[in-house]
């Protein structure tokens, strides 16, 4: 299984992952699937008012309304979630996995983890070795990560490449 982020879930999710530093964010990815792959055409972040409620809990809930409104529109669907990973004070953010981010990812959804770390100095949008797309913008570093269980055959979601040509293509855009 490989990820396409098109241009506008790109944004939208460094967006959302700016406005709240040093938060977390969360929102739902809108888009379709193929056979070997998933296209990510929009993410959607949860406003996340009610402060009573537990993340995951408040999560399920904003998830389900916006299913609900998605019905009446017949090409996207909910195809999975995203949250942010911020630093926190001197510890970075990274892309890996907590215990309950496992826990709470539904077999049939992709996870986007975006890691937002200060940044130490520009650098231009690449993808790594280890299939994460890291970039800068602004006064922040960024680092994204997709998961996925593959079918229902892995115990756990397993990491997938992450492309997004709209990314990767910002170098050859003239002054940085
Ligand atoms: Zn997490």
């Amino acid at each position: 299984m490989e990820v396409f982020l098109e241009e506008k879930a790109f944004t939208n999710i460094i967006m959302s992952a700016a406005e709240v530093f040093k938060h977390e964010c969360y929102g739902c990815l809108l888009g379709y699937k193929l056979d070997s792959s998933i296209i990510v055409e929009t993410a959607i972040p949860f406003q996340t008012a009610e402060r009573s409620f537990s993340a995951a809990e408040l999560k399920r809930k904003q998830r389900a309304v916006i299913e609900k409104v998605l019905k009446t529109f017949p090409k996207l669907k909910a195809v999975g979630e995203y949250h942010s990973h911020p630093q926190r004070g001197d510890i970075k953010g990274s892309v890996t996995l907590s215990d309950s981010d496992i826990e709470n990812i539904k077999m049939e959804d992709l996870e986007i983890v975006i890691a937002i770390n200060d940044k130490q100095r520009s650098r231009q949008w690449k993808y790594n070795e280890d299939m994460t797309l890291s970039g800068s913008f602004s006064d922040y570093y960024f680092r994204m990560a997709a998961y996925y269980y593959n079918g229902y055959t892995n115990h756990e979601p397993l990491r997938t490449m992450l492309w997004c040509p709209s990314a990767t293509g910002l170098r050859y855009k003239k002054g940085k």
